[in-house]
């Protein structure tokens, strides 16, 4: 099992150059290599191999001594930089995608180690080959694993390390929590059948109103000039600052249902996604589902939670108790049944249908069952 962990890095103005020079220089090996690679090309349809190049880069390297700038580049890294570009032009040979460009060096901002060879953990401090070193902010504890990567990241906001690690997959027993339906992204960004709903923070929130109002002064702007240049990187940091809140509530809310619960039901998203009534509103909720999934696919396998998908088709009409098909509108709050006299949130109302669909998973499937309706009235 592959994760990633991710720590701030504190690096002095001395090593933010050192390590800004050595971005410089994987940059400057990636085009050069690239543009041997298109011009074989062009000339005779010959396609360079990985090890062509890598021998080139050593001969690069190796140029004038002491006033060479891609000395500062460490060896592997660079084959590293050689490797990542050989990927990407096999998948042009193979025509799944266009062909690499050229690299902005503003804009080249990662560089692979192999732990041990020019980057690695010493004490509380990340070791870089050239930039020495470096202090990090250990948010969290660095599990015990296998370190497979050491990735240095530049960002808007300041520098990264990211570290890859092979972890041993402990057996799992599973979980005899309760089981849980959950709804997604209408009224709240969650609700569960057990009556619990999350919307997304405050502060979330705050920093979207916040992004809208930048944005329109960006366009107030005069293009190309210095204020607009101004404005829109704020823009670019506050977005890094919203997918970072975003993630850490997915982080949380994710911990809560894995920890809490033994069977998640959901409904199948690529279905929902087709079903236009409710799309309308997801989109405007725009609560990063794709995340969600990743996240909550880990975390239950870690805790030993089933995770089972259902369709959600008449999930958010039917009525939990009866089975009656209540029609309401997306400004309609409250599910409120003629028929039996419930009265409840409608997103939990929909959960409820969820973990209903989900029970019944074992027994039928989907074709199998006419509508929620009649799931319903048989439970
Ligand atoms: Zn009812």
């Amino acid at each position: 099992m592959l994760r990633t962990y991710r720590y701030r890095l504190y690096p002095g103005q001395d090593q933010q150059q050192s390590l800004n020079d050595i971005l410089w220089a994987a940059c400057w090996l990636y085009n050069r290599a690239l543009d041997y690679r298109r011009k074989r090309w062009d000339e005779s349809r010959h396609s360079v191999t990985y090890y062509e190049q890598a021998g080139m880069w050593r001969d690069w390297r190796n140029e004038a001594p002491g006033a060479n700038p891609l000395r500062r580049l460490n060896m592997s890294a660079g084959q590293q930089v050689l490797r990542r570009l050989d990927g990407a032009y096999r998948q042009f040979l193979k025509g799944q995608r266009g062909r690499p460009r050229f690299q902005k060096s503003s804009r080249f901002n990662s560089v692979n180690y192999k732990p041990g060879d020019g980057a690695a953990v010493r004490g509380s401090r990340l070791y870089v080959q050239n930039a020495g070193l470096i202090q990090v902010r250990w948010h969290r504890a660095l599990p015990e694993g296998k370190l497979k990567n050491i990735v240095l990241v530049r960002k808007s906001t300041g520098w990264y390390v990211l570290f890859q690690l092979e972890l041993p997959q402990p057996p799992v027993e599973k979980s005899t929590h309760p089981p849980v339906g959950v709804d997604l992204g209408n009224t709240h960004a969650l609700a569960l059948s057990d009556g619990i709903t999350f919307d997304s923070p405050k502060s979330l929130q705050a920093s979207l109103r916040k992004l809208r109002l930048l944005q329109r002064s960006v366009s107030r702007k005069k293009k190309g000039g210095r204020n607009r240049h101004k404005a829109m990187r704020k823009v670019a940091r506050l977005h890094e600052h919203i997918a970072n809140q975003r993630l850490d509530w997915w982080h949380k809310t994710t911990r809560h249902l894995a920890d809490t619960y033994g069977t998640i039901v959901l409904e199948d998203l690529s279905l929902t996604f087709m079903l236009q009534n409710r799309h309308l509103s997801r989109s405007a909720h725009d609560v990063g589902l794709g995340m969600f999934r990743t996240m909550l696919n880990y975390k239950a396998m870690e805790a030993g939670v089933e995770i089972v998908t259902v369709s959600p088709r008449n999930t958010s009409q039917a009525c939990s108790g009866c089975g009656h098909i209540v029609l309401k509108d997306l400004s309609v709050r409250l599910h409120d049944c003629p028929d039996c006299g419930l009265t409840l949130d409608r997103d939990v109302n929909a959960a409820r249908n969820v973990l209903r669909l989900g029970y019944r998973r074992w027994a039928l499937t989907w074709e199998d069952a006419p509508s929620v309706a009649q799931e319903a009235v048989r439970l």
